[in-house]
């Protein structure tokens, strides 16, 4: 058993995006470095990647950014954080970030952020891992999504002991809150295994 000390975000590249959606992105990162958790995310200085990123380096914590060669420029490899890994492709990103993580949140976001998001979750529901998953829900972004997964319960798509491993919270705060009350994860899950 192993305590939560990294916390992988997820979350939207792009830049033209409510101010509010960037604001919460900065202090997530602040407030999850006052608390010790290294931020692992897709290493970008672009829209709330860099936000997040910037938030926890204010607050002196530590930041590491995984990119894809072929994105660093598009994504603008930001070059301010504690280590800036560039990988060879997608799937070596997506692997990467989950070995570093504990914990995944994903913040608002649009089709990468989704893609993400899944992966982590399909690789909870298949038993791989127990590390918690979340969505950061401002502003009731992530309403239609929790709609969708009752929706696909109801109709039973999903199975009800499935129903729950997306957790939702608030913002920021409230993450942290429900992070410190996740039973201990086992770390089973390394992705050699996958
Ligand atoms: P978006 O939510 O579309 O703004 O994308 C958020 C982040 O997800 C960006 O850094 C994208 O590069 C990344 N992304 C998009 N598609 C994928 C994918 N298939 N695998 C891994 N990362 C992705």
């Amino acid at each position: 058993m192993k305590k939560f000390s990294s916390l992988c975000v997820y979350c939207g590249a792009s830049q033209n995006v409510d101010g509010g959606y960037l604001d919460t992105a900065r202090k997530l990162g602040g407030l999850a470095a006052q608390r010790g958790l290294t931020i692992v995310f897709g290493g970008g200085r672009v829209g709330m990647m860099g936000a997040v990123a910037d938030g926890a380096l204010e607050a002196g914590g530590e930041v590491i950014g995984i990119i894809p060669k072929h994105l660093e420029e598009v994504e603008v490899g930001h070059q301010g954080v504690t280590r800036l890994e560039v990988v060879n492709s997608m799937h070596e990103r997506k692997m990467r970030m989950f070995d570093l993580s504990d914990a995944f949140c994903s913040l608002p976001g649009g089709l990468g952020t989704l893609d993400e998001t899944f992966e982590i979750l399909t690789w909870r529901q298949l038993g791989l891992h127990d590390k918690p998953v979340f969505a950061m829900d401002i502003n009731g972004f992530w309403e239609p999504l929790r709609s969708l997964l009752s929706h696909q319960s109801g109709e039973g798509f999903v199975r009800p002991e499935h129903k729950g491993i997306l957790q939702f919270a608030k913002g920021p705060e409230d993450l942290l809150q429900q992070l410190e009350e996740q039973p201990p994860i086992s770390l089973k899950g390394q992705s050699e295994r996958f």
